[in-house]
């Protein structure tokens, strides 16, 4: 029993050799010809317990997209290349694949919808890997809070400032993205950039190790909601910032919990930004929550609504009244007068922001630290190592599982609602929303928050700049995922259909073999590389430019 499994050896060696460890098969038939071809793609995991080396892969990119956009000082403004072949049939299948979800969402089989879903994700992921920027369409269930049951039916909602914001400065938004420049006496311009770093409020005093001095005092419910709609107040303060200081700027960061297990954000902010207008603006920034209210509890866990087929309602255990409903209750938010939002988000006193210059081992520390725990959950980030910090954690989880996470979450029976779109299947207190799970700690949303003109490239595009590289110095000059055939390799695009090959379909083949040849090809692969560079190296400039890229983001091993 003490000897290795093997295919934990090679998975162990694939970790090493960067080799994802749970390849997605994909099967590509040529058009053409008729022949089909099983194709590995990396999963693209970006936690580490699901792929240790797709989840490196995915924080050296990040790495690359903070380090191109920070300094930069050219508006990014890049224009599209037409679609390959490639990139068109995953893109049909992608069509595909929303034609069966929309028969399958018509004849209520919820089970292929799920899958259904799986499958679009890893197909979308495919498509990201080919190099197509942005996402075909919206993801399926997103739930949009502002929009109502009734189509074309827009709720008013009280937009008031609250007497307690500041008033804040409005200019007219120019199109610029790129900070300013300043000239020393000498002649030296300089461009440098800041580093902010945005904190929630206190929930009670703390001690060292971050957990609170008095756990009863301690307010886990407003951490809980803080929390949840952090996201929305980091939205906020980027439109408000943008604002106030009249141009379009850019920013590039991560939300990460704090040893208080609060959320907090850090980030690099192209351009410079007097820290008094960095601390005027946050003060001002604020979320409102227009949701009914959670001031009692009346349901518990343990005794919670239960679902009466006939009024296909949810209704109290022991009246047997139907509970009040969604739209029942935002109406009565409506016609109140003196209504207040349930629940401000705001963020907490300490805002820190400094000056970076580019270039200087100060910046590079700074893209360390955003992608520093990319690769791990929430809940991992900081090691639980006393009983205080567990119960901590514990409590914090025990609010979250019943706080609502949208509008349409179980958890609203246990406040006497029912949530929207109410079905027989809500489980009050297992709603499967991220911010509930105890690995994310309420973190639900994106880690890594990267604004739109930052680098003028997505994710994909910076993985496709490292293909692009890598092809330049291996001579390959097909669009594909590696060379075609033996025939001497014209470039002419084959036309190819794609479609995802199930693990038990009989050309797929077992996994351990896939890894070995995923192993074998890496190992050639990086020789071919290595010797490549020294070619480089020892003569052709034209390749020296894009090196310092390649270093960072290619996908040898450091
Ligand atoms: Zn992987
Ligand atoms: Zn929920």
């Amino acid at each position: 029993m003490a000897l290795p499994r093997s295919v934990d050896v090679l998975k162990e060696i694939a970790t090493e050799y960067g080799v994802c460890i749970r390849p997605l098969a994909m099967r590509r038939t040529d058009l053409d010809t008729g022949l089909t071809e099983v194709i590995d793609l990396p999963c693209g995991a970006t936690r580490e317990d699901k792929c240790p080396p797709c989840a490196k892969k995915n924080r050296r990119l990040r790495q690359a997209q903070i380090r191109e956009g920070w300094h930069r000082d050219d508006e990014p403004l890049p224009g599209p290349k037409p679609a390959t072949e490639a990139q068109k049939s995953l893109n049909l299948f992608r069509a595909h694949l929303e034609f069966s979800r929309d028969e399958a969402v018509r004849a209520a089989q919820w089970d292929q919808v799920a899958d259904l879903d799986e499958a679009i994700r890893e197909v979308e992921e495919a498509i990201a890997a080919e190099g197509l920027r942005g996402r075909v369409g919206p993801p399926h269930g997103s739930v949009d809070d502002d929009q109502d049951e009734e189509p074309g039916r827009r709720r008013k909602r009280s937009t008031k400032r609250r007497q307690d914001a500041p008033e804040l400065p409005r200019r007219k938004i120019e199109r610029r993205t790129v900070g300013k420049t300043y000239t020393a006496a000498d002649g030296t311009t300089y461009r440098p950039s800041m580093w902010l770093t945005l904190t929630l409020d206190s929930y009670g005093p703390a001690r060292p190790g971050g957990t609170p001095i008095n756990p009863d005092r301690y307010d886990y419910r407003r951490a809980a909601w803080d929390a949840v709609h952090f996201p929305r107040l980091l939205d906020r303060f980027w439109q408000n910032l943008r604002r106030c200081e009249g141009w379009n700027v850019q920013y590039a960061g991560c939300v990460e919990p704090q040893r208080r297990l609060a959320p907090h954000a850090h980030f690099a902010i192209r351009g410079t930004i007097p820290r008094d207008v960095l601390r005027t603006v946050a003060a001002a920034t604020y979320h409102q929550v227009w949701w009914p209210s959670v001031d009692v509890q009346r349901y518990t866990l343990d005794r919670p609504p239960v679902w009466d087929e006939q009024a296909a309602a949810w209704v109290d255990p022991d009246t047997r009244e139907p509970l009040t409903t969604w739209t029942e209750a935002l109406d009565a938010i409506d016609d109140d007068p003196d209504a207040e939002p349930v629940h401000v988000v705001r963020f907490g006193a300490q805002v820190d922001a400094r000056g970076v210059m580019p270039g200087t081992e100060d910046a590079e520390r700074a893209i360390r630290y955003v992608t520093k725990y990319i690769t791990k959950h929430t809940g991992d980030v900081h090691k639980v190592a006393t009983d205080r910090q567990r119960a901590h954690l514990d409590r914090l989880w025990q609010q979250l599982r019943i706080t609502p996470c949208t509008d349409r979450c179980p958890n609203w029976l246990l406040y006497g609602l029912q949530p929207k779109k109410a079905h027989a299947k809500l489980k009050p207190g297992r709603c499967k929303g991220k911010v509930h799970q105890r690995d994310t700690l309420g973190i639900g949303g994106r880690r890594i928050l990267i604004s739109r003109d930052w680098s003028g490239k997505t994710l994909a595009d910076h993985k496709h700049d490292v293909r692009a590289w890598v092809r330049a110095l291996l001579g390959v000059t097909t669009d594909g995922m590696q060379p075609v055939d033996g025939q001497g390799a014209t470039a002419e695009r084959v036309r190819h259909a794609w479609e995802l090959a199930r693990p038990d379909d009989p050309d797929v083949g077992p996994m351990t073999h896939r890894l070995m040849r995923s192993i074998s090809e890496r190992a050639r692969w990086r020789a071919e590389l290595l010797a490549a560079k020294d070619r480089a190296a020892q003569g052709s400039p034209d390749l020296s430019a894009t090196q310092h890229n390649g270093q960072h983001m290619g996908e040898e091993r450091h």
